[in-house]
């Protein structure tokens, strides 16, 4: 068994700091801080926020290859929630994380660990693909590794043009996914919905 410990980078959250700005929005939004109503809500909002862009730190456990197990290992729909950097507003949807093992296999569920470990912070869903492809490609050493988010953003759901139940789909492969046609197509059939 092996062990790899993500290094954090956990933001300096000022929890204080943030209330007091949060505050101030909603003064500046024009809304009453100190109705009943609101009294505790910039409270709320910070620790949400404080939640949202802290990750956890997790092991990636990995064992040896024993069994010589050479097709597709794919975790499907993930849950996934992440904080879309340019409104502040939440995105969510799903993962499918997929990779060709090597001379390791990893825990099915380290791989869900890794999806929120990169969602936690302000992101967009482009470079949130692409870094849990390159961190597994990187860390896990398998023969390749491919990712697939679907997700649905509150910022074009919610505001702007509306546009309901649109999905955002990106993906990023790495190694023999990237290259070989054939892999590559039989990850994106075992991945669509
Ligand atoms: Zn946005």
């Amino acid at each position: 068994m092996g062990g790899l410990r993500i290094a954090e980078v956990i933001p300096p959250i000022d929890l204080g700091a943030a209330e007091i700005a949060v505050r101030a929005l909603l003064v500046a939004l024009g809304q009453d801080p100190d109705s009943d109503h609101l009294r505790e809500t910039p409270r709320r909002v910070a620790t949400a926020y404080a939640e949202f862009l802290t990750p956890q730190a997790f092991e990636l456990t990995t064992f040896p290859n024993d069994e010589g197990y050479e097709e597709l290992v794919i975790a499907r729909d993930i849950p996934l929630q992440s904080l879309c950097e340019h409104h502040m507003l939440p995105f969510h949807g799903v993962a499918h994380v997929g990779y060709l093992p090597d001379q390791r296999i990893v825990g099915l569920s380290k791989l869900a660990r890794v999806v929120d470990r990169f969602a936690r912070g302000l992101q967009v869903q482009e470079r949130l693909t692409t870094q849990v492809a390159d961190w597994l490609q990187l860390n896990l050493r398998p023969k390749g590794v491919g990712v697939v988010i679907e997700s649905e953003h509150q910022c074009m759901t919610l505001r702007g043009v509306r546009a309901h139940d649109s999905r955002t789909i990106t993906s990023a492969l790495q190694g023999h996914l990237r290259d070989d046609a054939t892999a590559r197509l039989e990850f994106f059939a075992l991945t669509r919905r």
